[in-house]
């Protein structure tokens, strides 16, 4: 590992300018700490077994001639090696994580005894439905509640992701083209300010991509949509309110437009968290939606993991909902496994080996539970006005690209306030991090120059949202005077300064090699 990067060596940060560099590489308690492959060494356990007295192997000369060369560590530094990785990681429980689109907000200690319940936790899906009986009734409670909030017929919970429920609802509006002999529609239709995603989930089951241009207010135009639709058009998928954090006035008359061309609607309902519980998706005209449980309702997200992808379907749709699905018969619940058997009869088959990701479930039902119909509606306005208020905090110092229309749950800006000043957008997102945050989304939406896209969510109090705000006019400020060491060279304070983002997104080197020669890594 190359540790030249390490902060000790701001040219004008203040006191890092000072500080001396340390023998051990560490900076205070702030641990540096190496791959498990640096520091093991191959003749210690964690655990200490005698060899056994009189052993025979029995693999008929295939047995292992040399050690695995695996790295080992005793109990202690096992367990010191994963805590210290751990501070390096930056998490929702350690400061407000402003990451636009995302909805990172606060998970509630109450969700996680619930999922740890033994009745939950310590099951296996194979094991005899009879014996699950609770957690399938959370399954069809959970439903209950989603198709409540959405005003749709129904709901599949299998899909672990938001792209994995986009990609099983334009998988029922596959099947309902196929089934209704309409498999010539070959084209997707998706405007420009989409979530990657979208684009890409329809393009993987082999339709064409077709975008469409935002309105200068940064909206979609239903004349444009309508320009876009013919019999080749299989859906339109929209994400309301949009990557540019606003609601899509003229939804219902969009829905209109596509159900008159034969396509289906689909919408992205990644940013559900602004109209939970003030909007039902299924009055806008809406067939298929995905709802990231572990954005809106709360469950932990980052690094990869878990997530939950259910989608709710419209009565067009419903029928090609995937399999396993629960149903109640004869008194009790059970899962349906098979495409074709009744209940599935039309299914579009399977998402995943199993039904879902139960303690995405568990969580998602105890924060509706415990919000209830009134909290619920009161998290969405709350989201909404800590958006705005972050908005009009800035907006004095920050340029925003839709000044005209109100956020929803999050604040767009743009990086025409920093013209002239040789900062970028990134710059500022590495300074934000010297100060203690996350950065916000950066370059996303796609269709604003240098984008910002700050998501405060509602569990951050005044307070909380007070300081981020006075931090970042702090960096606009000192922007806009010309301090430009503390942005170019930016992050001075993390464990690693800047990485050659494009090569490690390009040659990644995922594979720890003893003989790899310094300088390999992206680093
Ligand atoms: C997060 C997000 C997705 C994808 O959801 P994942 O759970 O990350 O797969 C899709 N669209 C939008 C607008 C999102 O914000």
């Amino acid at each position: 590992m190359n540790r030249e990067g390490r902060g000790a060596t701001a040219p004008t940060a203040g006191t890092a300018a000072q500080a001396p560099a340390t023998f051990t590489g560490n900076r205070g308690l702030d641990l540096e700490e190496g791959l498990i492959f640096e520091i093991g060494r191959s003749e210690v356990t964690g655990v200490d077994i005698p060899e056994p007295p009189d052993f025979r192997a029995r693999l008929g000369g295939l047995e292992r001639k040399v050690a695995p060369d695996l790295p080992g560590l005793s109990e202690p530094e096992a367990m010191r090696h994963y805590v210290r990785l751990s501070r390096m990681n930056y998490g929702i429980d350690s400061g407000l994580f402003p990451l636009g689109s995302c909805t990172m907000k606060h998970n509630p200690r109450l969700n996680e005894k619930m999922a740890r319940l033994a009745g939950f936790a310590d099951i296996h899906p194979l094991q005899p439905v009879s014996t699950v009986q609770g957690a399938l009734a959370v399954m069809t409670e959970l439903s209950r509640y989603l198709l409540e909030l959405t005003g749709m017929a129904a709901v599949a919970l299998p899909p672990k992701a938001g792209a994995h429920g986009e990609l099983c609802g334009m998988m029922a509006i596959k099947a309902a083209h196929l089934a209704a002999d309409q498999g010539h529609r070959h084209v997707v239709v998706v405007p420009e300010s989409a979530h990657g995603t979208n684009p890409a989930t329809a393009a993987s089951i082999g339709y064409e991509v077709r975008a469409i241009p935002a309105r200068a207010d940064g909206t979609v135009d239903v004349e444009a949509v309508k320009a876009a639709l013919s019999p080749e058009v299989a859906a339109l998928m929209l994400t309301n309110p949009n990557t540019c954090g606003l609601f899509e006035p003229d939804v219902v008359k969009i829905a209109a437009a596509v159900h008159e061309a034969g396509a289906y609607f689909y919408a992205d309902g990644a940013n559900f968290n602004a109209i939970l519980g003030k909007v039902r998706i299924g009055d806008l005209g809406v067939d298929a939606m995905h709802i990231n449980l572990h954005k809106t309702f709360s469950t932990p997200h980052g690094g990869g993991g878990p997530g939950a992808g259910p989608v709710v379907l419209s009565p067009a749709l419903a029928p090609f909902a995937p399999v396993p699905c629960v149903v109640e018969h004869g008194g009790a619940l059970t899962l349906v496994e098979d495409e074709g058997a009744a209940g599935a009869e039309a299914a579009l088959g399977r998402m995943s080996a199993f039904h879902g990701q139960m303690g995405m479930f568990v969580r998602a039902l105890a924060w509706m539970l415990s919000h209830g119909a009134d909290g619920m509606r009161q998290a969405s306005e709350d989201a909404v006005l800590s958006a705005n208020y972050v908005r009009a905090s800035l907006n004095d110092l920050m340029s925003v690209p839709f000044p005209d229309r109100p956020a929803m749950h999050e604040a767009l800006f743009d990086d025409t306030w920093l013209a002239g000043t040789g900062i970028s957008t990134l710059d500022v997102a590495k300074a934000l991090i010297d100060e203690g945050y996350h950065p916000m989304t950066v370059y996303f939406p796609l269709v604003v120059h240098g984008a910002m896209l700050i998501e405060p969510t509602e569990s951050e109090s005044k307070a909380s949202l007070d300081l981020f705000i006075a931090t970042l006019r702090d960096l606009a400020l000192a922007a806009k005077a010309g301090d430009t060491a503390r942005f170019l060279g930016a992050p001075y304070y993390a464990p690693r300064r800047r990485l050659d983002e494009t090569r490690a997104a390009r040659a990644p080197v995922l594979r720890w090699l003893k003989s790899a020669p310094l300088g390999a890594a992206a680093e």
